[in-house]
């Protein structure tokens, strides 16, 4: 097999292995990082459909993780996909409401983060064992809400590792805080910031790329590592499920070997929406990637105009593990398209110093696979209730989000291709919201008794991983203001 290296989008660093690319998280120039050519899928789908979610896991990652042997990647996928989801097939495709919906949110935190974050703990434990690194990895995290749940469950407590978790104090649903502040595990630490998420993952880029603190840690024998989707080992887990919805596909004879599809995802950093672009170019026969975004629609814009334009309020909606300004993953697709590093590193410093960029003609050529369009908050509400009513099934304000834009295109384009929607979160995540778009009296009750109204009105059962949230304790009752992460991490460190 061929071996895969990483570079970065930004140019400065040499080719490094996927090991040593999954252990820096981001290159020092500020830049992520890309692999070196993109393997094809070899096996036919009559082949790939008998496999288990499992199986196709190594098939795909080992792909990409070359420096990996066959027991190492085994022992990683077998750590990760087993009971913690609590469906047999982990990544279930069922047809409700006469569409296809992808429900990623089966794993222990009910978002789809945990399809990548559980088996990354593992993935990067072997990448440290196999390079002696002798030094503790701390996982910095910024998260919109469920990334860092999903983080500190995968992380907590694994030997030679620490994970500190920064969130917007205001901007997690009820549900989202009291999983990460309940958080168990001696190497767990989870603060809440006075600002955005987009304040947040600022903050934690600047403190990975501060040279001068980065040498303070190593003399501690700390080394700092990334669970965001800017960390390669988050990213390639999450091609997995777009090539097994499309055997699943298969299997309900639903499409033709061969066939197209469009896939539909709600987006916020564009790390699961640029799986799904990697695994087209794997070879996965896909018409249209449709980008849907909520009110905070800068990628819509950015999609439609090619301009990317941040100077926009931040909205807080009920989509919070969207509400993104800066969508990081972004620069992988561009650079993939335009393959020029100093371009990129032009682009991403505008955007830095005057909050813009605008790309060239061939890049905006490039964003031909994309459709982009977003979904208000009424209309968001609305869906779910719909869906509801009319197919008694529940989904999520970001699943919703996603089918009122897919909505919107098939109106728009009378395109009848066959489309995965991918389903992000479990709706026992979001209760207010949910319940509130079925017309459920929510103004007296907390979210812990709107789970239990919610499931006694549509009868749908709660997910056990809720079902204790309310009578554990609270472990983390941090807050600073963005600029004191540095210092929040120095003393937890203690360095
Ligand atoms: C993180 C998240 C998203 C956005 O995914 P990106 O990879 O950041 O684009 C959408 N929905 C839910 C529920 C999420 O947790």
């Amino acid at each position: 097999m061929t071996k895969i290296y990483y570079k970065s989008t930004r140019g400065s660093n040499n080719e490094i292995s996927p090991c040593e690319a999954m252990l820096n998280g981001i290159a020092i120039d500020g830049g992520l990082y890309v692999p070196n050519e993109f393997p094809n899928i070899d096996k036919s789908f009559k082949e790939l459909m008998n496999m288990e979610y499992k199986e196709l896991a190594y098939y795909v990652i080992s792909k990409y993780f070359t420096d990996l042997d066959e027991l190492e990647l085994n022992k990683c996928i077998d750590n990760a996909y087993d009971e913690k989801f609590d469906d047999k097939k982990i990544a279930p495709l069922v047809k409700k409401n006469g569409d296809y919906f992808l429900e990623l949110y089966h794993g222990p935190t009910l978002a789809f983060k945990d399809m990548a974050l559980s088996i990354l703990p593992y993935l990067l434990k072997t990448a440290a064992d196999k390079h002696n690194l002798n030094r503790e990895i701390v996982i910095l995290t910024a998260t919109s809400g469920d990334t860092g749940k999903a983080a500190l469950e995968g992380f907590a407590d694994v030997e030679g590792t620490r994970i500190i978790v920064f969130y917007p104090k205001r901007g997690v649903s009820q549900v989202q805080e009291r999983q990460m502040v309940t958080q168990k595990g001696a190497n767990t630490s989870v603060i809440g910031i006075n600002g955005n998420f987009d304040d947040a993952q600022t903050g934690v880029k600047r403190i990975f790329c501060d040279d001068e603190f980065n040498e303070i840690l190593e003399q501690n024998g700390y080394i700092f590592s990334s669970a965001n989707s800017i960390n390669i080992g988050r990213l390639i887990p999450q091609i997995v499920y777009y090539i097994f919805s499309y055997c699943e596909l298969l299997k309900k004879n639903a499409i033709e070997n061969g066939e197209k599809i469009n896939i539909c995802v709600p987006t916020g950093n564009f790390g699961n929406i640029l799986a799904a672009f990697y695994a087209k170019k794997m070879g996965l026969p896909v018409n249209k990637l449709i980008c849907a975004s909520n009110e905070n629609n800068v990628l819509t814009d950015f999609i439609n105009t090619g301009v990317y334009d941040k100077r926009r309020e931040f909205k807080m909606t009920i989509s919070p593990s969207m509400d993104i300004l800066v969508s990081s993953n972004l620069e992988r697709l561009l650079y993939d398209i335009s393959g020029d590093d100093s371009l990129i590193r032009n682009m991403m410093n505008r955007l830095v110093d005057e909050g813009k960029y605008e790309v060239n003609e061939e890049i905006r050529n490039g964003l031909k696979d994309f459709y982009a369009d977003f979904a208000t908050e009424e209309e968001t509400y609305k869906i779910i209730g719909e869906v509801y009513n009319d197919s008694q099934y529940l989904i999520d304000t970001h699943t919703a989000v996603a089918y009122s834009v897919y909505k919107k295109y098939k109106e728009d384009t009378k395109d009848n291709t066959k489309t995965v929607i991918v389903s992000t979160a479990s709706p026992f995540k979001f209760t207010r919201s949910v319940a509130k778009a079925l017309e459920i009296e929510v103004r007296h009750s907390d979210d812990f008794e709107l789970i239990k109204k919610l499931s006694n009105y549509t009868g749908c059962k709660i997910p056990n991983a809720v079902i204790d949230l309310e009578n554990q304790k609270i472990l983390h009752d941090s807050l600073c203001e963005s600029v004191e992460m540095k210092e929040v991490i120095k003393k937890i460190l203690m360095i």
